[in-house]
């Protein structure tokens, strides 16, 4: 990897964490996190911890990550929340796209598209997910799935940097699993992933690739060791700070 590329190791709490839970959790990240550890850190708690993990970690390198965003800034969407609300709480990422959004919510590649552009709109980071279903990989269209989403996902957004898009390939199959594609396979996809935003005239080599689908500090150091995986999304791994802190160690 580029020594430019910083390794960014983001946990996704999913919908886990009480108040006092978050507030313990991120206290122990930061207070545990060592000084020399080359990745930065992001945190996406559920929204209602937001603010409080963010009173936990806003004098630290951590930094704090939403699950997702709406694509208004206001408006009569109940039960949704904005990029303008989430930047006023302190986010400077958002998960855009993950697989239980698009599968339990109806998230699509147009849907992505609009929050990305939104998310952007507003100064914040997006991490846009994308990655195969198992039927898709067992057809052998992975590159084809993936190629569609960020095409579609991406599509007429300019001005991309490695400052304001991370983008996680997320084997759907391996989230939550407990199966990891192999470092091969997704050293595969994350190639063809930097290839491709070539193509679309993205400045590939600055853009952060994550990989995510049950990494755990077993399997993790053989992941980032990939060329072309620049840090993790971690889920469940990311709900207890000893295994988090060593999926952050192994990225050096
Ligand atoms: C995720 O939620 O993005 C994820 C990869 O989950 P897990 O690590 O639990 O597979």
């Amino acid at each position: 990897m580029p020594a430019e590329r910083q390794p960014l190791i983001a946990g996704n709490w999913k919908m886990h964490q009480t108040l006092s839970e978050a507030r313990a959790l991120a206290r122990n990240i930061r207070g545990e996190l060592a000084p020399a550890a080359r990745a930065e850190v992001a945190l996406a708690p559920p929204y209602t911890a937001l603010t409080a993990v963010y009173d936990e970690i806003s004098s630290s390198p951590v930094r704090l990550a939403a699950q997702d965003a709406h694509w208004q800034k206001q408006g009569a969407f109940t039960g949704a929340i904005s990029p303008v609300m989430l930047r006023d709480a302190g986010c400077r990422y958002v998960i855009v796209g993950h697989s239980e959004r698009r599968q339990h919510f109806g998230e699509t590649d147009a849907t992505v598209n609009l929050k990305l552009k939104a998310v952007l709109d507003v100064g914040l980071c997006p991490i846009l997910c994308v990655g195969e279903t198992i039927e898709q990989r067992q057809a052998q269209v992975t590159l084809e799935v993936v190629t569609i989403q960020l095409r579609q996902g991406l599509a007429e957004i300019t001005g991309l940097s490695g400052e304001n898009l991370v983008i996680a390939y997320e084997p759907v199959w391996a989230i939550g699993t407990g199966l990891t594609a192999t470092p091969d396979q997704a050293q595969e996809v994350h190639g063809v992933i930097r290839r491709l935003l070539a193509v679309m005239q993205i400045p590939a080599q600055d853009i952060r690739l994550l990989y995510g689908g049950s990494v755990t500090p077993e399997n993790s150091a053989a992941l980032l060791a990939q060329p072309d995986i620049d840090g993790a999304l971690v889920g469940g791994a990311s709900l207890k700070a000893d295994s988090f802190l060593k999926i952050i160690a192994a990225a050096g």
